[in-house]
């Protein structure tokens, strides 16, 4: 399986078979591209599940509501051959947006109360929501990571303290050795009688 027919995207999205989805999760495995990809469609996602908490329930709409078909955002996600995490973040904005706006814009008598004030109000919800989002998502794979860098570090001390001690006892086994040696060495040198005596 190569990169251009491994289709994280749909991956993340939950929409391959599950044949599909061993094969991504084997390719994912072995190639670093791949595998980095994920990670930043996994962030985007936990981003946006973490919007969905706040009690909005159009946003629930993104992943199953027959009115974004043809789910012009799957067509965004999906274009270009590697959507890079900037552009999949304003994709999220993009869709909390459409979410924002269609139960305001709908209504003629809230759309005449002044259509660009309430965009705007929308613009910084959405700003402060998406910031405060990935601060989350970003903060929770730092302690993933910290966490990850103490449990290595923990566990080279422990391997470099056995091998302190596996050296230990190779030098206290040489020493022993050499003691030996010498003590037979003084047994032999004072039990011969010396040449010419
Ligand atoms: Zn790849």
């Amino acid at each position: 399986m190569s990169c251009s027919t491994v289709d994280v995207k749909a991956y993340v999205l939950g929409e391959l078979a599950a044949s599909e989805k061993a094969a991504v999760e084997g390719h994912v495995r072995a190639c670093q591209n791949c595998s980095e990809e994920l990670e930043r469609l996994n962030l985007t996602q936990a981003a946006l599940l973490s919007l969905e908490d706040e009690e909005v329930p159009q946003r629930i709409a993104f992943v199953s509501d027959k009115v974004f078909e043809p789910r012009w955002w799957q067509t965004m996600w999906r274009s270009g051959p590697a959507m890079g995490f900037a552009s999949a973040l304003m994709l999220a904005a993009a869709i909390l947006v459409h979410a924002y706006s269609r139960p305001v814009v709908q209504p003629a008598a809230v759309a005449t109360v002044g259509t660009a004030k309430i965009e705007q109000r929308i613009e910084r919800e959405v700003t402060v929501r998406v910031d405060a989002a990935v601060a989350k998502a970003v903060g929770q794979a730092e302690a993933r990571q910290t966490q990850q860098v103490a449990q290595i570090l923990e566990a080279a001390e422990k391997k470099i303290e056995s091998q302190r001690r596996s050296d230990m006892a190779v030098v206290q086994q040489a020493a022993r050795y050499y003691e030996q040696q010498t003590a037979r060495l003084m047994v032999a040198v004072n039990n011969d009688p010396r040449p010419g005596q």
